[in-house]
């Protein structure tokens, strides 16, 4: 039975679809009344309610969008060939940035650290293929959901787990620190998980897959998209074929500046309305299957 993975993927998604109705619920307030080169796609309705929206823009560097994130999350973002930033995430924040008139700056760190940079006032956003939950609902805001993903099993070929309820026969699994999938894997077994014990974390996802590689977990337990990239990447392994419960991807934006909140929010929205996320989505993902 897949049922204690399975709900508490379910739980997380019942908290994200919640958190979800909570943040879009704000007014649709354009977001670029600033900005010459957007002003045609900006709703016609401007109302005094998004002026003030967009004149309080303040960043943590005048001109500058910082994004956090942890540049291993492939299609999400990864370090290009030449040594910048590249993926989904980055390409939507720079057309928020973009509609903002502010120049990205990535701010590449472990992902444990993006809601933390947020809300020490380091970073602006963090965009990080990050999951919205309740728990991180308590310390930053979230934007509309603007794409989902699924927790994966990543194992060697040959290996004899092959089903959810094998994580529990004894095996070491390894996560991304501060991550959802470890969060589901090292609650206790009462509550579905498999316990810290059977749980090694580490900085990104490259270096759980390394683990793997090298024996020193039986599993990996990851988002689909980087999975899928990972497994391409790395000869031996695979995905089990599962049934997971969707999580939502949103931009995590400080308790403490809902001016830029709205603001990007709005720019947000717009990019999904006017298909620019789903051009770049599917340049990353679609594409290639
Ligand atoms: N979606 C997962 C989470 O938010 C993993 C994100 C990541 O590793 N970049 O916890």
């Amino acid at each position: 039975m897949k049922k204690y993975f399975a709900l508490l993927l379910a739980g997380v998604m019942a908290l994200s679809l919640a958190a979800c109705g909570g943040s879009s619920s704000a007014p649709a307030a354009p977001a670029e009344t600033q900005k010459e080169e957007t002003a045609a796609e900006a709703p016609a309705e401007e109302t005094p309610a998004a002026e003030e929206a967009a004149a309080d823009i303040k960043t943590v560097e005048a001109g500058k969008l910082h994004m956090a994130t942890n540049a291993a999350f492939p299609p999400y973002e990864m370090i290009s060939d030449n040594g910048g930033f590249e993926g989904i995430d980055v390409e939507i924040a720079t057309l928020i940035a973009q509609k903002l008139g502010l120049e990205l700056v990535v701010d590449d760190m472990e992902f444990g650290s993006v809601i933390t940079s947020v809300q020490g006032g380091k970073s602006d956003i963090a965009m990080a293929g990050l999951t919205v939950t309740e728990e991180r609902k308590q310390n930053v805001d979230f934007t509309e959901s603007y794409a989902t993903g699924v927790q994966v099993i990543i194992v060697p070929e040959g290996s004899d787990i092959q089903t959810v309820d094998d994580l529990a026969n004894n095996k070491m699994i390894g996560v991304q620190d501060g991550t959802t999938g470890y969060i589901y894997c090292s609650s206790p077994v009462e509550d579905g998980g498999y316990g810290e014990d059977h749980v090694t974390s580490y900085p990104n996802g490259a270096m759980a897959i390394e683990a793997l590689k090298g024996g020193k977990v039986d599993a990996v337990v990851i988002d689909n998209e980087p999975a899928k990239a990972f497994v391409q990447a790395n000869a031996g392994l695979k995905i089990l074929d599962t049934e997971y419960i969707v999580e939502n991807y949103a931009i995590g934006i400080s308790k403490d500046n809902n001016g830029l909140r709205d603001a990007v929010n709005n720019a947000l929205k717009e990019l999904i309305a006017d298909g620019s996320v789903k051009l770049i989505v599917d340049k990353y993902i679609n594409a290639e299957n």
